[in-house]
C-alpha cells in the first residue's frame, strides 16, 4: 500500500519548479500553489501581470492533491440553515456561487485543454438515518423552490438504481456535481500558468512578510526575498506562522482517503451504476466515488487528528471498516493508497476571501474547495485589479477560535462533540 495521493501518484507533474532563482520583485507574489494560488496566477497572468508563486513544498501537495476529487454544487452548510442564517436571497446567491464555480473549472479545463477526466456525474448525497432522509425532502423543496436547482429524492425502495450499498436510508441527487482528477487539474493549472509567464518556485517556504506601504511588502523566504506589489495568501489549511491573524482564523482538521485496487467493471456497476461523486448525511461523513481507472475512492473524518504518516495508517484502517459497512462487496478488496490532507475549516463554515494589513487572502472553503478555490482564483484576480464585486463573501465577519494560537489542541473535543452529534441527530 502506498502512503501517498493516489492523483499525485498517478498525475503527469507539470515540471520541475524546484532551485529556481528567485526574481527579485514582482506585480504579486501568491503564496500555496494550491487551486486558490495556482488558479489566481493564471488569471493575473491572462490579465498581463508579473506574478510569482511561492510554495513551500510542490505544487498540488496540500489539500489540492490530496482531496476527493468532488466538485459539488451547495455550500459546506445546508441550504435550509443558510437561508435561517443568512436570509433567502443572500442564501441563493451564494448557494449559486458554487454552481458558478462548477461551471469555472469546466471552463478553465476546456479554455488551457487540461486532460483531467472532468466529468457531470451528478452528486448523489445519502441519508444516514431516516430522519436525515426527511431532512432532503425539506432541503430539496426549499432548493427547488428559492433556487431553482434541479434537485431529485430518491427514497430507499429505488436506492439501488444508485448505489450498490443497504447502508443508507435514501438519496438525492444533483446532476451538476462534476468528478475531476485533481493530480492533472493542478499539474495542468501550473503548466497554463507557467505557459503565460508565471514564475513558480517550489520548496520556497515564505517565513515573513514586511510591509512596506499599501500593499506592497517584503516577502522573506528560506531562499531570498522578493518585493512584491501585492501579495495573496493562498495557504488554507496550512496556513502558519508566516500570517499569525489568517492562522487564527483557520481550524486545520485532517480528512482521510483510501483507495482500493482496480475493481472488474461489473462490481463497479453494482458499487455506484452512474459513478457519481457522493458523501453521506453524517457530521463525521463518509466521501465516495469512483476513479477514472474503476477504483473506489473512500474518504472520511476517520479520526479527528491532524495528518501525518502513523495518523494516515491508523485512519486508513478505520476507514477500510468503514467502507466496508457500507459496501460489504468489498470485504476481499485490497487497499492500494492510503493518505490524509487538512480541511480548511472555519468557524461559520463558509469561505472568507479580502484583504487585511494589506494582504490578500481566500481560505476556508471548508471541504468543498475543489470547485471554490480554483473559482476563487478568477474572483481575487478581479479584487486585485481593484474589482470585489464578485467577491460574494467579502462582507462576512471572519472570527478567530478562541485560544487558537498555535496546533490545533482542540480537535479531540470537536471530534468527540460531532460523533455526539451524529448519535442523536
Ligand atoms: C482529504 C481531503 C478531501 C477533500 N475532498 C474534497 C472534495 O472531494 N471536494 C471538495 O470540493 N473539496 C475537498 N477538500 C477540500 C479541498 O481540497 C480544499 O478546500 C482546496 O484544495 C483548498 O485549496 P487551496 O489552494 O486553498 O489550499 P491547498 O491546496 O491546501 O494549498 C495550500 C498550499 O500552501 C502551501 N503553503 C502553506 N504555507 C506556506 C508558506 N509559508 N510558504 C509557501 N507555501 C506555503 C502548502 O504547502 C500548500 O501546498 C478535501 C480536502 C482534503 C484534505
Amino acid at each position: 500500500m502506498k502512503l501517498v495521493s493516489y492523483w499525485l501518484d498517478t498525475a503527469k507533474p507539470a515540471g520541475d519548479f524546484r532551485r529556481t532563482e528567485l526574481p527579485a520583485r514582482a506585480d504579486v507574489v501568491i503564496v500555496g500553489a494550491g487551486l486558490t494560488g495556482l488558479s489566481t496566477a493564471l488569471h493575473l497572468a491572462r490579465d498581463g501581470a508579473d506574478v510569482v508563486l511561492l510554495e513551500a513544498n510542490t505544487v498540488g501537495w496540500g489539500a489540492s492533491g490530496r482531496n476527493g476529487g468532488m466538485a459539488t454544487p451547495g455550500l459546506a452548510i445546508s441550504f435550509p440553515k443558510a437561508v435561517r442564517r443568512y436570509g433567502a436571497d443572500r442564501a441563493v446567491a451564494m448557494f449559486q456561487a458554487y454552481n458558478d464555480a462548477i461551471d469555472t473549472v469546466e471552463d478553465v479545463v476546456a479554455t488551457e485543454g487540461i486532460d483531467c477526466s472532468f466529468e457531470r456525474t451528478g452528486r448523489l448525497t445519502l441519508a444516514c438515518k431516516p430522519s436525515h432522509y426527511r431532512g432532503f425532502e425539506r432541503s430539496a423543496e426549499q432548493m427547488r423552490s428559492l433556487a431553482g436547482q434541479d434537485v431529485q429524492l430518491v427514497p430507499r425502495s429505488r436506492l439501488s438504481e444508485e448505489i450498490g450499498s443497504p447502508y443508507y436510508h435514501g438519496a438525492m441527487v444533483d446532476p451538476l456535481g462534476a468528478a475531476v482528477h485533481v493530480g492533472q487539474l493542478t499539474a495542468g493549472l501550473a503548466t497554463a500558468a507557467a505557459g503565460r509567464g508565471v514564475s513558480i518556485h517550489e520548496q520556497s517556504r515564505v517565513v515573513e512578510l514586511v510591509r512596506r506601504d499599501g500593499y506592497s511588502h517584503d516577502v522573506r523566504t528560506d531562499m531570498g526575498t522578493i518585493r512584491a506589489g501585492q501579495v495573496v495568501m493562498a495557504t488554507s489549511g496550512y496556513t502558519g506562522s508566516a500570517t499569525p491573524w489568517l492562522r487564527r482564523r483557520i481550524v486545520p482538521i485532517g480528512s482521510f482517503i483510501v483507495v482500493t485496487e482496480p475493481l472488474d467493471q461489473d462490481v463497479v456497476a453494482e458499487l455506484l451504476p452512474k459513478r457519481r461523486v457522493a458523501s453521506d448525511s453524517n457530521h463525521l461523513l463518509y466521501y465516495f466515488r469512483i476513479t477514472p481507472d474503476n477504483r473506489l475512492l473512500f474518504g472520511g473524518r476517520a479520526r479527528f487528528a491532524v495528518s501525518n504518516r502513523d495518523s494516515d495508517l491508523k485512519s486508513g484502517r478505520i476507514l477500510r471498516r468503514g467502507m466496508v459497512k457500507v459496501f460489504p462487496q468489498l470485504a476481499g478488496a485490497g487497499i492500494d493508497y492510503c493518505w490524509g490532507g487538512l480541511v480548511d475549516m472555519t468557524l461559520d463554515q463558509m469561505v472568507h476571501a479580502g484583504e487585511h494589513d494589506g494582504v490578500f487572502y481566500s481560505v476556508g472553503y471548508s471541504g468543498h474547495g475543489v470547485q471554490m478555490a480554483t473559482h476563487m482564483g478568477k474572483v481575487m484576480a478581479q479584487m486585485l485589479g481593484g474589482d470585489a464585486s464578485a467577491n460574494i463573501w467579502q462582507d462576512l465577519r471572519f472570527r478567530a477560535v478562541p485560544g487558537h494560537f498555535g496546533p490545533p489542541w482542540f480537535l479531540p473535543p470537536a471530534g468527540a462533540f460531532f460523533k455526539f452529534l451524529d448519535r442523536v441527530s
